[in-house]
This record gives C-alpha cells, structure tokens and sequence, in this order.
C-alpha cells in the first residue's frame, strides 16, 4: 500500500459535485488537497471546511483551459510544498443539443475544457512528477466515452478522445513512475446532472463519493501495479451495457 500522508494533490473543478467528493476523500486520507476551480467562491468553502476539520487544503482559482495560468499555478505548488504527486484532471462540461445546435463556439469550449485542458494540465506536471521521481494523473471521463447517445455530440468527442489521451499518457508515464488512469463514469447525483435534468430519477445515479473512493483506491496501489482504466456504474442507470 502506498502511504499518502505527505503527498500533495491537485483536483480540477474540485469546487463541486465529483471534484468536491474527490478532495474531502482525498484530504481524509492525509492528503494536502489543492481544490483549483474557475469558482473561486466555491473553491474557497470547500477548503475552508477542511481546514476546519484539520486538513492541508488550499483553494486556487484555476481555469484548464488556461496554459499560462496552469504554469504559474504549479510553479507556485512546486515551489509551495516542494512536489506535485497527484493530478485529478476532473473539471467537465457539456451542451445538451443536436449537432445542427451546436454553435461551433460550444463545440470548441467543451473540447477545450474537457479534452485540451487535461493535456495542458498534464503536461505542466509531467516535468515535475518525473524530476521527483513518479506521480499520479487520473483522468476522469465517462461512459460516454464508451457508447453514444443523441444530443452529446462535443461531450462524447471529447470524453472519448479523453479516454485515448489518458491511455497515450499511460505508455509515456510508466518509464519515469508516473501512474495514468482514465475513470469511466456512470451517472452521479452533482449538480452536472441534477441542474440540467431536474425530472432525473436520483435513485438511479451514484453518489460521487463512491467515485472518489475508487479515486483513492487508484493511489494505494501497491508501487508496482497500475490501473490504466477503470468503470464506475450506478445499480441502475442505464447508459451502460
Ligand atoms: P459539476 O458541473 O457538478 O462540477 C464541475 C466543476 O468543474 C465545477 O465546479 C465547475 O466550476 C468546474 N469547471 C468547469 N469548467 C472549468 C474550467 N474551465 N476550469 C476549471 N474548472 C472548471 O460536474 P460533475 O458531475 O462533478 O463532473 C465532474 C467530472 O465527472 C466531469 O469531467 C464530468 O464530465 C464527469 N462525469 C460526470 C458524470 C455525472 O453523471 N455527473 C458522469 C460521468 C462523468
């Protein structure tokens, strides 16, 4: 088992809904957690309650899609707290509508949130992760990286291409110790879902926080395994099989 006390997290979009869940599991487990999120307000509660409960957090206002930002927000973790272990590239959005909808503006946010933004973050701590000796990237995508459903054309496009992404990193990780897992989702009762699709049955979705124990289980792996990709389903909802 790895002992994770003394290791310092980066979670993006940690602000709410599976981000959130991903932190406090993360902080509970001895973790410095770091909550980066375009949100800073929100960001800011979430690391004052684990403050308050005794835990090293710290909130930064983060946009992924943002390269210059992303450098000098490492640089200062880096030069913080002397490493970066952990990236949980987390932050995700999508657009609900057909693709004759889909103004080409959307398209090119959602891929750049979701798809472009874990390569920017991954990039700024792969030279960090390796100088130090080994690190931690995990990628959460969905299943809409598996099937295809209507009205999600940008969303799946981005979550699959997510999936490839984080499975190249993998091959390109393992020399220098540096762990790449892609997290396949089924639904979760966040505010993702839950603000867009108030008439969705809450009892078929998961709630986040068994994803983000899957997310812990990934880290205490012994230091000779890796998991290059996982699925997390709810009992019930049926985007999968
Ligand atoms: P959410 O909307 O509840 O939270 C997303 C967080 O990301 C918010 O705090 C938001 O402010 C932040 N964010 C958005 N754009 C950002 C940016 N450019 N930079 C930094 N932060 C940004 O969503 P969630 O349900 O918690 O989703 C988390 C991840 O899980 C996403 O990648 C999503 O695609 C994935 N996922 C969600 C579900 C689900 O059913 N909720 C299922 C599978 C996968």
């Amino acid at each position: 088992m790895q002992n994770l006390t003394a290791k310092v997290a980066l979670v993006t979009g940690g602000a709410r809904g599976l981000g959130e869940a991903i932190c406090h599991i993360l902080a509970d487990a001895g973790i410095t957690t770091i909550i980066a999120d375009v949100r800073l307000e929100l960001a800011e509660k979430v690391a004052q309650s684990l403050r308050d409960s005794g835990k090293e957090a710290m909130a930064v206002a983060l946009d992924v899609t943002n390269a210059a930002q992303i450098e000098t927000a490492i640089a200062k973790i880096v030069s913080q707290y002397g490493r970066i272990d952990v990236l949980v590239n987390n932050a995700g959005v999508d657009l609900t509508v057909s693709i004759e909808e889909m103004p080409v503006q959307e398209w090119e946010r959602i891929l750049n949130v979701n798809l472009t933004g874990p390569f920017i973050m991954s990039k700024a701590v792969f030279t960090p992760m390796r100088e130090q000796g080994g690190g931690f990237i995990i990628n959460i995508t969905s299943t809409a990286a598996k099937r295809a459903w209507a009205n999600a054309s940008a969303y799946h496009a981005s979550k699959w291409g997510l999936l490839g992404f984080s499975h190249a990193l993998h091959v390109e990780g393992r020399p220098h110790n540096i762990k790449v897992t892609a997290v396949v989702a089924g639904g979760m009762r966040t505010p993702f879902l839950t603000e867009r699709f108030p008439e969705l049955d809450l009892s078929t979705l998961q709630d986040p926080k068994n994803v983000a124990q899957t997310v812990l289980y990934l880290l205490m792996q012994p230091a000779d395994t890796v998991i290059p990709e996982i699925m997390v389903l709810p009992m019930k909802e049926s985007s999968w099989p």
